[in-house]
């Protein structure tokens, strides 16, 4: 089914007055439409595909697609399928499988964390005061008598002249450090560190990479709901149970050998035991020169490892290019989502995950069935269905760590997670704000569809940092994430808010997350209009997006690109 009738036949669906569309056949006012340049010639984006493929991998029999599972085969193969019959190339060498090793590790018998040297002997629980696990691979953890040393906000951006470890040795020691970044609680975007716009300097992943790096023993974030975006119930349950990593041929031996978090009040009696107060130690740490505060205390805490290690896959295929097949394009989607999960009221216990994320797999091979159509393009383009996404990117960050296609020679590209079924929108926002010039690329896509481009809602919240295309950002690669904002072509902000919330309260995540026959597709469509046209105009094209100056990510690039050889190398 051609895109331009597939959207006129959606927004009738969407009850958009046919009496109004009858009257004189044109769409409601401020329906934005294909550029008629690429009217009936564009790209064939098969409603039927993406219908057929979010039914089938959403179904019953599916299981809610856990990874590492019995299931796990049975998706594969279908996605595989889907792949050959879109036309597109094993994309792993031949292959059309990555296997991604994964471990899984489940602390127990977790001990009080104690903290010695201030008078009396602090003693606090597991679970309602600290949280900790290991990333190391290792059956024991025991942090014993830690020299603690509050660090601040524990960054070191050696581009803003900003280290908060300046002068400090950290091996053997413990850090203590603040959540988010420390000009957080602006109201505006600007500020070293963006003001209220979290970079990734304030994401807890970072915060531990960096104490590790600094040669910690341990080190503990202390929670603050405001800053960290959510509460410390969310906290406690993501950090008890099973935890899932990568698997490393150091067993990630070069981490601490604990992260863990604690209760605000628990780090303020902490301080309070060094004679310090967090409040203004707090004040110190958000201005530039902020020197890391040895506590004079010493902490120990332990538990015992389960480790359980298990192989799950990446898909990938690939359209190879025709003039410059060694330059490429990615697109990524994952595949996995959580399989039996809390079961509802009427006992339904299959997160069947229809929104998230088989519509993004479906959309990965209706792009891919269009490209094929359209004839290569200059660049490769490779299509990558993403496994343990819901575990902790593990499937991106194995493909950023051990990539097929190498990222100096990977010019940028998209992911796709979790498309709404709800009506066109007459703007988006690109999560992560203004960082790369692929916003260029964006702007004037958008204008061709009479589109426009609002800010994101909650830039305080990390979004950049908490999906797939983060695994290529991080390592340098510029990555659109882009969505519909809650402005509607039929029904405006309430009715894009409306189903958003819906979504949020009572799908996401849970077991009523279900393909329907009745769902609205024309946003979804415009969504993948607009991928078709990023994809594709950065395939046939010869530029080389950069982030932009001063950004987290651009060091990162320019360092990779001038030691490459082709590729991005100027
Ligand atoms: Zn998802």
């Amino acid at each position: 089914m051609n895109y331009r009738f597939a959207l006129f036949a959606a927004l009738a669906l969407a009850g958009a007055s046919t009496a109004a569309i009858a009257k004189d056949g044109e769409f409601p006012k401020g329906t934005a439409l294909p550029p008629p340049a690429m009217a009936g010639a564009g790209p064939d984006l098969s409603l039927d595909l993406m219908k057929a493929m979010t039914k089938r991998l959403s179904a019953d029999d599916f299981e809610g697609r856990a990874p590492s599972t019995p299931i796990e085969p049975k998706v594969l193969d279908y996605i595989v399928a889907q792949f050959k019959a879109a036309g597109l190339q094993p994309g792993n060498h031949g292959q059309w499988l990555q296997p991604v090793p994964t471990v899984e590790i489940t602390g127990e018998h977790q001990t009080p964390l104690t903290v010695t040297g201030g008078g009396t002997k602090l003693s606090f629980a597991f679970g309602n005061d600290y949280v900790a696990a290991s990333y190391r691979v290792a059956p024991k953890t025991q942090v014993k008598d830690s020299d603690l040393v509050f660090v601040g906000y524990g960054i070191n951006a050696p581009e803003l002249g900003w280290n908060d470890y300046a002068g400090i040795d950290m091996k053997g020691k413990t850090a203590v450090i603040l959540v988010n970044d420390p000009d957080y609680a602006s109201k505006t975007e600007d500020g070293p560190f963006k003001g209220r716009r979290m970079t990734y300097y304030g994401r807890w992943t970072y915060k531990f990479e960096e104490a590790a790096r600094q040669g910690a023993t341990a080190a503990i974030i202390v929670h603050d709901t405001f800053p960290a975006a959510y509460g410390w119930n969310v906290v406690n349950s993501s950090w008890t149970g099973a935890q899932y990593y990568v698997q490393k041929p150091n067993d990630a031996m070069d981490q601490t050998m604990a992260n863990g978090w604690v209760q605000k009040p628990v780090a303020e009696a902490i301080l309070k035991a060094a004679g310090k107060d967090l409040a203004s130690l707090t004040k110190a740490a958000q201005t530039k020169g902020f020197k890391a505060v040895p506590l004079g205390l010493k902490v120990s805490f332990g538990f015992d490892n389960a480790i359980r290690k298990s192989t799950s896959n990446n898909v990938v295929g690939v359209l190879p290019g025709k003039t410059r097949p060694d330059e490429y394009v990615l697109y990524s989607a994952h595949w996995d989502h959580l399989g039996h999960c809390t079961p509802d009221k009427t006992g339904d216990d299959i997160c069947n995950g229809a929104v998230d994320n088989a519509t993004g797999v479906a959309a990965l091979t209706t792009l891919a069935k269009a490209n094929v159509a359209e004839g290569p393009a200059a660049r490769s383009q490779v299509f990558i269905a993403l496994t343990l996404e819901e575990s902790g990117l593990l499937g991106s960050e194995f493909y950023g760590a051990n990539p097929i296609y190498p990222l100096d020679h990977t010019v940028g590209g998209v992911n796709m997670d979790a498309l709404l079924p709800a009506g066109a929108a007459k703007s988006y926002t690109m999560t992560g704000g203004d960082k790369s010039e692929l916003a260029d690329l964006l702007h004037s896509a958008l204008a061709e569809r009479k589109l426009t481009e609002v800010p994101e809602e909650h830039s305080e919240k990390g979004g950049y940092y908490r999906s797939d295309h983060f695994s290529f950002a991080k390592r340098g690669v510029p990555m659109f994430d882009i969505g519909r904002s809650d402005d509607l072509v039929v029904g405006g902000e309430a009715a894009g808010a409306k189903a958003g919330e819906d979504y949020t309260e009572n799908r996401y995540h849970g077991p009523k997350d279900e393909y329907s026959e009745s769902w609205d597709w024309s946003g979804i469509l415009q969504d993948l209009d607009l991928y078709y046209a990023l994809g594709r105009t950065l395939a046939d094209g010869s530029t080389w997006p950069n982030w932009r100056a001063g950004d987290e990510f651009r060091a990162i690039r320019d360092k990779s690109c001038a030691a490459a050889t082709g590729g991005c190398h100027k």
